[in-house]
């Protein structure tokens, strides 16, 4: 092996190899799921001041085993077509791990989102997606984007309208050619906190097996485990949110590009997420100590260490320096697979990416479901719910002779809003794939670590898709 740093495609295609021995299956049919089935790589004009510039972006659609396939789309001046391919396959392992049934897609467009206005922004967006459009890559029943790093509910929105522009006339389901859209333009409430949601389900599950804290020395129960945080974008800031404010979680550091702060007893991340938007920044944040070297995250002694920004943070030149005792991959690729082999040699346990941020993904599938039903959830079902709750606590109160107030009624009989059955269906797909990684680890003597459990757990799914349906002469 050179000792050139492999590539982030290549890091992926490794851990694939390193996964696929213990499933068993063909050489071909692995293959076959390994490959990058359609690679679109474009180069368009886009009127930008006075001149115009030529942008490059991609849409690699990465397996086609299930339609439409679904991914993300990023904006960064960093996007390449290995990064572009690396997370495509992340999410075709993804979707099938929380059986979403979608295969696996994503894109990106090189350009950095702060060097733009607004408008500039919604112009390179809207000329990506009439690329998309004119090779029909994009569709509700072809292949659905979501946001990424540098997109979110206002870009998804732009392509939502390019692609209405287009096709609404004639395709009735044309709201679910993208997810993640604003909740008043066919979005779904509980998309925007999802993934970091999905990162705290995961890591709560994880903590509460107590064979494994044991193995760590740590006490069961993610209550009161210690932080630290890497990069307090939306995946960043919800899981931090969700696991202080749910889990109990001590969050001692985060850093960010501006730096990196700290504090002992604890950040407290809505007041966090509050100064970092009126001052743009989290130095000088009340109660806390800013780093001399800001790259020194990586060396605070933590239960868990979350990176929760961009791929290829851990890496060989420093995986040595981390002294957590878990890694939460709440980012896509944060580690590199050499860095990975140190890792594990230390005894630290990876939860991985493909499982750990399936969250954003999970709750793309129900927006996508209510698209296509043309309903928002819970609206059949609640008034019938809370009236039949209603009934049940009359005869309770009539058969015990107590009563209620009228506030802990109302309480107990809610029934539940859009938002409830989101986040019940997303702990459920969360704690369930949980599970099914878990069971392969145990039962699989020879895998030794969450990531190969989780891509064997994948790879057979994905494999039996590919076996029952055969292959086009
Ligand atoms: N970009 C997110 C991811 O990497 C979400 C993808 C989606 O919702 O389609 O999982």
């Amino acid at each position: 092996m050179s000792s050139k740093q492999a590539s982030f495609f290549e890091s992926v295609q490794r851990n694939f190899d390193k996964a696929a021995v213990h499933t068993g299956l063909p050489q071909g049919l692995t293959d076959q799921i390994k490959a990058c089935n359609a690679v679109y790589q474009m180069r368009f004009p886009v009127k930008i001041g006075s001149g115009y510039e030529v942008i490059e972006a991609y849409r690699v659609q990465h397996s086609h085993h299930r339609s439409p396939t679904k991914g993300g789309i990023r904006f960064s001046s960093h996007v390449n077509q290995d990064e572009v391919m690396a997370l495509a396959a992340l999410m075709t392992y993804k979707c099938a791990i929380v059986d979403v049934p979608f295969g696996g897609a994503k894109g990106g467009v090189k350009v950095s989102p702060r060097s733009y206005t607004p408008a500039q922004l919604e112009r390179i967006t809207r000329r990506y997606t009439v690329e998309l459009i004119r090779k029909n890559f994009i569709g509700p029943s072809v292949d659905v984007p979501a946001p990424d790093y540098g997109t979110g509910e206002r870009e998804m929105a732009w392509i939502l309208d390019t692609y209405q522009t287009f096709k609404g006339g004639s395709e009735i389901d044309s709201a679910g050619c993208v997810t993640g859209k604003p909740v008043n333009q066919n979005g779904i409430r509980g998309r925007t906190e999802a993934t970091g949601r999905g990162v705290f389900y995961g890591l709560r599950e994880y903590c509460d097996q107590k064979p494994e804290m044991k193995k760590l020395g740590l006490s069961p129960g993610i209550e009161g485990k210690t932080m630290v945080i890497q990069g307090l974008g939306n995946v960043g800031s919800y899981a931090g949110l969700i696991s202080q404010e749910e889990g109990g979680v001590k969050i001692i550091a985060v850093a960010e590009m501006e730096g990196t702060i700290m504090n002992k007893d604890g950040l407290d991340i809505p007041s966090l997420i509050a100064f970092r938007k009126s001052t743009g920044s989290i130095l000088g944040f009340p109660d806390s100590t800013t780093l001399d070297n800001p790259k020194d995250w990586i060396k605070i002694e933590c239960d868990i260490l979350l990176p929760a920004a961009l791929e290829s943070q851990i890496r060989k030149d420093n995986a040595k320096s981390v002294k957590a005792k878990i890694i939460g991959e709440a980012a896509n690729g944060p580690i590199t697979s050499d860095a990975e082999d140190i890792l594990l040699k230390k005894g630290i346990v990876i939860i991985p990416d493909m499982y750990l941020n399936a969250g954003g993904v999970t709750v793309s599938y129900f927006e996508w479901l209510k698209n296509l039903s043309h309903m928002r959830f819970g609206r059949m079902e609640k008034r019938f719910n809370q009236n039949k709750n209603m009934d049940l606590i009359s005869t309770v109160e009539k058969l015990t002779g107590k009563t209620l107030s009228a506030r802990e009624k109302a309480q107990i009989a809610r029934g539940a809003d859009e938002v409830d059955l989101v986040r019940s269906g997303l702990e459920e797909t969360m704690v369930n794939s949980f599970y099914q990684i878990h069971d392969t680890l145990k039962k699989r003597k020879k895998i030794t670590d969450y990531r190969t459990a989780a891509f064997v757990t994948a790879l057979n799914k994905v494999a039996n898709d590919y076996m029952t349906l055969g292959v086009f002469p």
